[in-house]
């Protein structure tokens, strides 16, 4: 009935944003922790890795005179500040969820591994994982593309406000094309900004297919669950 068991799904923390220009807009994390709840109780293991945009980023922080490395460290706190957002709104509808952190920062959330990841998806709970890789000069794209091969997902779902992969950027140019489906070559020859460069060539290097998919229009996370060809599917 459904099509992937384990999936790791990775959501920007600029699509938290909502219509808003900075934070967490509240009706966008809650549409989201539903949707996320939907197909937790069609039994799938769920782990996720959440972006930190919408609050702080490093390079934009350097370009302000921040040194990378702390302004990289302040977006990796980013990512903790949208997991326990998530995490919250997940239990508030009755979904149990847990925040594992890559930099040990108990009591906020437990040191990352991969058994105690496994472990809680297969008790039923929502795993989400926080600070990216843990380390600076890489991003969440890349942290959920490594957790997605440790965790051993089916897939790497990528959750963006953009229905999938264009030939340029839609909101940009009327004449861009969607791909139903890309190859990572493909997708590194036209150099498209599916995720960067380092997260695509470890999924490539490992064989982990990323589909990217609209996830602000409710359901849609359901319907790729069910096998609907909804999105862009990238493989090799
Ligand atoms: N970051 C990092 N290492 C990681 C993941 C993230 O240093 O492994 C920092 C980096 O500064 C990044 C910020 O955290 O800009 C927020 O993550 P990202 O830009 O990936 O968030 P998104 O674009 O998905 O909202």
């Amino acid at each position: 009935m459904v099509k992937y068991n384990r999936i790791l799904l990775k959501l920007s923390g600029e699509s938290l944003m909502g219509e808003q220009q900075y934070g967490i807009d509240v009706n966008r994390l809650n549409e989201y922790a539903t949707q996320i709840k939907a197909v937790a109780d069609m039994g799938v293991q769920i782990s996720i890795v959440i972006g930190g945009g919408n609050i702080f980023r490093g390079l934009s922080g350097a370009s302000e005179g921040f040194d990378r490395v702390k302004g990289d460290q302040m977006g990796m706190l980013a990512t903790v500040i949208n997991s326990l957002a998530l995490s919250s709104a997940l239990t508030a509808i009755g979904q149990k969820s847990r925040v594992l952190t890559a930099i040990r920062m108990e009591p906020i959330g437990e040191i990352y591994s991969k058994w105690k990841a496994i472990e809680a998806m297969e008790n039923s709970e929502v795993v989400i994982l926080s600070c990216g890789t843990g380390n600076p000069f890489f991003t969440t794209d890349t942290g959920s593309s490594l957790r997605g091969i440790e965790i051993e997902a089916d897939v790497m779902l990528k959750g963006t406000r953009v229905d999938g992969v264009y030939t340029a950027d839609p909101e940009k140019d009327p004449a861009a094309v969607k791909f139903d489906s890309i190859s990572y070559d493909e997708v590194y020859k036209r150099g498209l900004k599916v995720m960067d460069m380092t997260a695509t060539v470890m999924c490539k290097e490992n064989n982990l297919p990323i589909v990217v998919f609209d996830m602000d229009t409710p359901g849609n996370l359901e319907k790729l669950i069910k096998g609907e060809k909804i999105g862009t599917y990238v493989h090799a």
